[in-house]
């Protein structure tokens, strides 16, 4: 095999597994012998002509029992998104405190209909104490924008509020031991629609190990919001090819907040 080929099978395998659109090469000879029919595309452009009711069919549904206002449990207690950030502010329930500069809780408007949640905190946001402030969250001011939402009008935050050593994936007890935040968030927000960047805060809030490329193309539910998934910001900097499936992803998520 030559190196051409052998680079553009790496980069092919890579793509599977990384759970990125299928590659469909076109037979040079369409109705030749050689032709084959197109294997389904799993990851399909979200164009309404491909679901008839113009979004995409129902995927998972994760109904945590939500809080108890008797429960002892102050994050169950706080009565505002300030009052959570104050409980994360304060918080050592994770190794993720050790190295921290700043909590990172997540901002926006208490009456936010779009909620994003990210992974967790990147060098820039744990200097500044702010979520998506770095080249990512340039790229999902773009995104945002491309969709018409100023990012002022959206709520921003994160699976776990401290972060990771240089950047590592969170652990999957930090995750647990943050993630009543998280939830909390959502509660008082009560947005019309989730977007989950990347494999982590989809699959927090699914409660799934699922791939993100077998999670995208579905309306999931988390305590019966909508929630749309696509790839993380950070990644699409590293894979620009991702760019136009994460457009009709946020579209799908447009659709539903304006149906
Ligand atoms: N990546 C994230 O997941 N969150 C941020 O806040 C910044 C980068
Ligand atoms: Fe607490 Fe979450 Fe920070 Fe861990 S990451 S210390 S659980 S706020």
């Amino acid at each position: 095999m030559n190196d051409g080929r052998a680079l553009a099978l790496t980069y092919l395998k890579q793509q599977r597994l990384l759970g990125g659109d299928a590659v469909i090469l076109t037979a040079r000879r369409p109705d030749g012998p050689t032709a084959k029919p197109a294997p389904p595309q799993p990851d399909a452009p979200a164009d309404s002509a491909v679901w008839p009711s113009g979004r995409p069919p129902a995927g998972i549904s994760f109904d945590p029992p939500s809080g108890d206002l008797f429960a002892a449990d102050p994050v169950q207690q706080a009565g505002t998104l300030d009052a959570v950030a104050t409980l994360v502010a304060e918080c050592t329930k994770c190794k993720l405190c050790e190295a921290r500069q700043h909590t990172v809780p997540g901002e926006g408007p208490a009456s936010a209909r779009l909620v994003v949640v990210g992974e967790g905190p990147g060098r820039t946001e744990d200097e500044t104490g702010r979520p998506f402030v770095g080249k990512a969250g340039e790229l999902l001011t773009k995104i945002l924008g491309a969709i018409d939402f100023p990012r002022e009008q959206v709520f921003i935050c994160n699976v776990v509020k401290c972060r990771p050593p240089e950047n590592r994936l969170p652990q999957y007890d930090e995750i647990a031991a943050c993630v009543p935040y998280l939830f909390r968030q959502i509660e008082l927000l009560k947005p019309a629609v989730i977007l989950a960047m990347g494999g982590t805060a989809a699959q927090t809030l699914l409660n799934t190990k699922q791939s993100l490329g077998a999670l995208r193309n579905q309306v999931h539910r988390f305590r019966g919001i909508p929630v749309i998934v696509t790839y993380h910001p950070a990644a699409l900097l590293r894979n620009p090819n991702w760019k136009r499936p994460t457009w009709d992803d946020v579209r799908i998520a447009r659709r539903i907040l304006d149906s």
